[in-house]
């Protein structure tokens, strides 16, 4: 089971890399870190589960942050009270995204940085990925809301970009009034 202290921390120089696009089929090591990460940010958003395992909640995960260098994320989202959907996007690109802007009102967060972040984000309010799944077929998912910014922040670590590195250091609540906050 994946423990806290497995997850990259932002100082790794690994997490400022560009990953690699992954060849078909995927390896043993590929689908034992779906499958962990897939439990992980499910249990930490379980409060008891996170409780119990000591879990940083979290929604998703992308491979890089458990020192893999290769383009796959997992984002669990809790649609409703209890209910998680899972996405495991291989190779995805964003294909559109909506014209609005939103960003986090409390701050984007970070299974990998371990910091109180003064500023917001900006992301899309919509987007739609095109990627694939663990089995090769190509997939279309769209993402709206926090479903939305978890994908671009994980699309991001596969860049080798922190959310914080999208922060204005000088400014950092710049833009917020042409923003929608959630
Ligand atoms: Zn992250």
């Amino acid at each position: 089971m994946l423990k806290t202290k497995d997850i990259l921390d932002e100082k790794d120089k690994r997490l400022h890399q560009i990953s690699k696009e992954v060849v078909f089929p995927l390896s043993d090591e590929d689908k034992k870190i779906i499958n962990d990460a897939i439990e992980y940010l499910t249990n930490s958003q379980i409060d008891e589960l996170a409780e119990k395992y000591d879990l940083r909640p979290g929604m998703g995960m992308a491979a890089v942050q458990l020192g893999v260098l290769k383009r796959y994320f997992v984002v669990v989202h809790e649609y409703e009270p209890g209910k998680f959907n899972n996405y495991v996007l291989i190779n995805p690109k964003i294909v559109s995204n909506s014209l609005e802007k939103i960003y986090v009102d409390m701050g984007e967060g970070c299974l990998s940085v371990n910091r109180e972040i003064e500023g917001i984000v900006p992301r899309y309010a919509r987007v739609t990925l095109e990627a694939y799944d663990i089995n090769g077929n190509k997939i279309t998912v769209r993402g709206r809301e926090e479903l939305a910014i978890a994908f671009q922040h994980e699309m991001d670590h596969l860049d080798g970009i922190i959310f914080t590195d999208k922060i204005d250091k000088k400014n950092p609540y710049k833009d917020m009034d042409n923003m929608r906050a959630i």
